[in-house]
């Protein structure tokens, strides 16, 4: 079956008792047993059955089985935020005195939950430049834990070479792990690029309009002792599981993640085209465009479509505030594929509290809007985005 299919026709672990076509949302905590026995053998794990939903839920248990369904994981974990996935993730990974190899152009949370939470308990953080293979290796030693990159930065856009960091720290017998949260794993196969572990913050593309917080651990099985440890270390002692109702959701949304990203992806092109014509934009900075550095490697390795987001580079700090004030039809918010075009300032929301040193060095610029491209008619847009720079739209 293709990925699409999947989507939608993965079945049930076991068969609904009323012949329900939508998995039900199993809102409960506990699950009743037979006997002591069946108690027993859930709770050490001889049989896999849920005995408590900080750990197992039939509804969230399908939202992993389509996953699984799709990417060809060995194991897939869904939680209740693209954080908890990465810190759950890291925290298996990682103790104190080991070290995780990365990049200064990631997520502001994640970094600073690299560079502040985790160094807290004693791991380090090594941070370089991942398209420098030789730079990335003189940083790798026998307590390097893994190496952790996003697959399209933001908002710096940059895309590194996953089968040329695969092979290293695969050298070093450690996993690659990749944030893909940019670009749906319905469109390509992070396994095949060597990926050893992909993260998830579900909470964009798939929880369909932005209804829903998730993320989602995908564990290709090579990394030794990785699954068990998320199953019966983090969930148990961490408790950051997903829930019911958002797995409900989201499952739904992946139903109609092909069919919203396909035109969401097209938008993005088409928009990031027309914006390129107008004077006040400096820069516009999307993978898709081929004079982009970095679109020869994202085509290589996602696919031909380049994800429903890109940066704008403007005049001034001052310029940027006055876009965003004066849009009236795109959203000032944050978030990320959403149906609505959304609009925001990094440096000053999602990087403002890093110090203007921090910054520089992460390359959040003050003058980069960062635009998540929507459904709506992209002319409409557009002309929205032309009237906030102040222009009239020639016809
Ligand atoms: C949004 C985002 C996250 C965090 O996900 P949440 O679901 O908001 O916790 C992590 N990585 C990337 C690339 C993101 O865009």
């Amino acid at each position: 079956m293709k990925n699409q299919t999947k989507a939608i026709d993965t079945p049930f672990g076991k068969s609904d008792v009323y012949g329900s076509l939508s998995m039900p949302v199993y809102h409960t905590a506990a699950y009743e047993f037979e006997t002591a026995a069946d108690m027993a053998d859930a709770f050490t794990g001889r049989v896999i059955a849920p005995d408590y939903s900080r750990v197992m839920n039939p509804t969230v248990m399908y939202l992993e089985d389509k996953v699984k369904a799709i990417t060809g994981a060995s194991n897939v974990v869904a939680m209740s935020s693209g954080m908890a996935a990465i810190s759950n993730t890291l925290m298996a990974l990682a103790a104190a005195g080991k070290n995780i190899v990365t990049s200064r152009h990631m997520f502001g949370n994640t970094f600073a939950l690299i560079t502040d939470s985790l160094k807290r308990f004693g791991v380090e953080p090594r941070l370089c430049n991942l398209l420098d293979i030789d730079e990335v290796k003189s940083r790798m030693d026998e307590n390097t834990c893994c190496i952790f990159l996003e697959i399209i930065t933001n908002p710096q856009m940059e895309v590194a070479d996953l089968k040329a960091l695969a092979a290293l720290a695969h050298e070093y017998n450690v996993p690659l792990v990749a944030d893909t949260t940019v670009i749906p794993f319905t469109q390509f196969s992070a396994k095949e690029l060597g990926v050893d572990i992909e993260v998830v913050s579900s909470t964009k593309y798939l929880s369909g309009g932005a209804t829903t917080l998730g993320g989602l651990i995908m564990d290709y099985g090579t990394t030794r002792g990785f699954g068990q440890r998320i199953k019966n270390e983090m969930l148990f002692n961490f408790g950051a599981y997903m829930t019911p109702h958002v797995a409900y959701m989201q499952s739904l949304g992946l139903e109609t993640l092909d069919a919203r990203y396909r035109v969401q992806s097209q938008n993005t092109l088409y928009l990031a085209k027309k914006l390129c014509t107008l004077p006040q934009i400096k820069k516009v900075n999307y993978v898709g465009l081929e004079d982009n550095p970095y679109h020869a490697m994202a085509e290589k390795q996602f696919g031909k479509t380049a994800g429903a987001m890109m940066t704008i580079d403007l005049e001034s700090k001052e310029a940027c505030f006055a876009m965003i004030n004066n849009l009236k039809l795109v959203r000032r918010a944050t978030n990320l594929f959403d149906n609505k075009t959304l609009a925001i300032h990094p440096a000053s929301t999602i990087f403002g509290n890093f110090s203007d040193q921090e910054r520089a060095a992460m390359d959040v610029l003050d003058t980069t809007v960062r635009l998540s491209i929507g459904l709506e008619d992209m002319d409409d847009v557009f002309e929205d985005i032309c009237q906030a720079l102040g222009r009239q739209v020639d016809e």
